[in-house]
């Protein structure tokens, strides 16, 4: 036993140190169910510090991105178009554009994030990725410190000091009817 690497112990496991064996299987599961749900999956060059994009059409990754992140923006970008060209959650967006109060655009941003991952979780399981919930959970709520950091101190925060684990699941969200459209290109939040 005390040759198996920390991050390979039940449990042990934090984001950023995941197995790229695990996430090959969800890495190529997850693009299936991205491009069955009609978005286009592209590798670009991005300005940094922009690791991926999305216009409702396609979703973009830049492939100097790690590749557990690239797994993590997959699941997140599709999360994130599927709010910006479902009709039923349209009458939400503009809550997110609009709102002027910080504390309450940080609520809005908040539940925004979580509603995306919701779509995420469940694209997941559709494609029959179900051992990785508290991966993406984790990642979920690491990612929202790292957004919540930026939003406080209008600087990118250190990653590793937004790092967490163990948090709550975060619930699968039924994927509404969607009408594919370009909106304006929008980065991860
Ligand atoms: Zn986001």
């Amino acid at each position: 036993m005390d040759t198996v690497p920390g991050h390979e112990l039940h449990g042990a496991r934090r984001v950023g140190q995941w197995p790229a064996d695990e996430l090959v299987g969800l890495w190529g599961r997850a693009c299936s169910g991205v491009v069955k749900h009609g978005f286009v999956i592209e590798y670009r060059d991005l300005e940094p510090p922009r690791t991926g994009i999305f216009d409702g059409l396609r979703i973009v990754i830049d492939p100097d991105v790690g590749f557990e992140m690239q797994c993590f923006l997959l699941l997140h970008l599709f999360g994130h178009s599927v709010q910006w060209v479902a009709p039923s959650l349209e009458h939400k967006l503009d809550a997110l554009q609009h709102t002027e109060d910080r504390q309450q655009f940080m609520r809005v941003l908040h539940a925004y994030e979580l509603e995306a991952a919701g779509f995420a979780m469940q694209l997941m399981h559709q494609v029959g990725v179900t051992t990785l919930d508290q991966w993406f959970s984790d990642f979920v709520e690491t990612d929202w410190r790292y957004v919540e950091g930026y939003y406080q101190t209008d600087q990118l925060p250190d990653w590793q000091s937004c790092v967490v684990r163990d948090c709550k699941l975060v619930t699968p969200a039924p994927i509404p009817e969607l009408r594919h459209h370009e909106v304006q290109v929008r980065f991860a939040f």
